[in-house]
């Protein structure tokens, strides 16, 4: 493989750049030629590919979202569209390509490789952590973060006024985002998708908190819990908890930017590498992750047949440490 493409598709999420710049020096490196695909499959199939050098991805270590943009592509789950986006990337000698997305866009490169013969390997970019295959999403981090300072400064005014705040982050799928703020940032309670929740439950442990002279808690909900959404539950706990004034904050896209943090980046630039090295390597039909400390590649299935789980144990930590 000499020529590769790169390009991101679906969500954006911040340490998506640090991943295209990864994987351009990468290739540069080994004296390949590289392309930038922009905004996904919708401009691999228009043809929206320009060459990239070393210099064209000086200065974006730092900054959130995509230089490539990205898109959503109906024509893509198409067998005619996928033919295009053969046909542009065979017309440069584009005999490989890196995806920087989530588990739909893996599905998308598995189906080019299959019918057209494309060398695909996959990058795990998605703030919601909810790739199989590895421990770790790019941009994960970063949201985690952003959550984690919302709910700090929550708190500040939650302690003044002996008030309880509610914190819907994001999190459709899983409670990721959810748990982890939660843990860091002390809150009193989490509602994730994988727990069955209980407003009973949550209704009983905030009376305790107030008889054990807690007047104020911070209540982390992930916007997939299926008991519904912060607004709903909180309503629902205020007819039969002893605090009856509360806050909801929804967080939102605020949690989609911001510049990637130190642990984002790194993981980006070491799966942007190992990507490269493994279309040298011959290699397709695989995704990037990392396993404990390791680098490794899956198969893309691991994307969507091995959903992450976080540890039940998080939940026991949780509980614990909100006594
Ligand atoms: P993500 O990659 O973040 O999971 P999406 O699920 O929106 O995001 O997928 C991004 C794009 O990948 C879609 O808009 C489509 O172009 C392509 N794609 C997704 N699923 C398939 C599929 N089953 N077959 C072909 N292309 C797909």
């Amino acid at each position: 493989v000499k020529t590769i493409g790169v390009l991101t598709s679906g969500g954006d999420s911040p340490g998506m750049n640090a991943g295209i710049r990864a994987v351009v020096r990468s290739a540069c490196h080994h004296g390949m030629q590289v392309y930038g695909i922009r905004r996904g499959y919708q401009g691999l199939i228009e043809g929206d590919i320009v060459p990239m050098g070393p210099r064209d991805v000086g200065g974006i270590i730092n900054r959130g979202g995509t230089i490539l943009r990205t898109a959503r592509c109906k024509e893509f789950f198409e067998p005619a569209g996928r033919k295009t986006g053969a046909e542009q990337l065979m017309k440069r000698g584009i005999e490989g390509l890196v995806v920087i997305g989530g588990d739909g866009s893996y599905r998308g490169a598995q189906a080019l490789e299959s019918e057209h013969g494309i060398k695909c390997i996959g990058m795990p970019g998605t703030i919601d952590n909810d790739i199989g295959g590895t421990d770790f999403t790019i941009g994960f981090d970063t949201a985690l973060n952003t959550a984690l300072d919302a709910i700090d400064r929550l708190r500040d005014t939650a302690e003044s006024h002996d008030r309880l705040f509610y914190v819907e982050v994001m999190g459709r799928r899983n409670g990721f985002i959810a748990m982890f703020s939660a843990i860091a940032g002390g809150a009193e309670y989490v509602l994730v998708p994988e727990t069955k929740t209980s407003v009973d439950d949550l209704v009983e442990s905030l009376n305790n908190a107030n008889a054990r002279g807690k007047r104020s808690s911070v209540i982390v909900v992930a916007e997939g819990d299926e008991a519904g959404d912060a607004a709903t539950i909180a309503k629902q706990v205020a007819e039969r908890s002893v605090f009856k004034e509360y806050r909801v904050t929804v967080i939102g896209h605020l949690q989609r930017g911001g510049s990637p943090t130190a642990f984002d980046r790194i993981l980006a630039a070491r799966l942007g590498m190992r990507a490269v090295q493994a279309l040298i390597e011959g290699k397709t039909g695989l995704m990037t992750g990392v396993d404990g400390r390791d680098v490794v590649l899956r198969p893309f299935s691991d994307a969507w047949e091995r959903p992450s789980r976080f540890d039940p144990a998080y939940a026991e930590l949780m509980q614990v440490l909100a006594l």
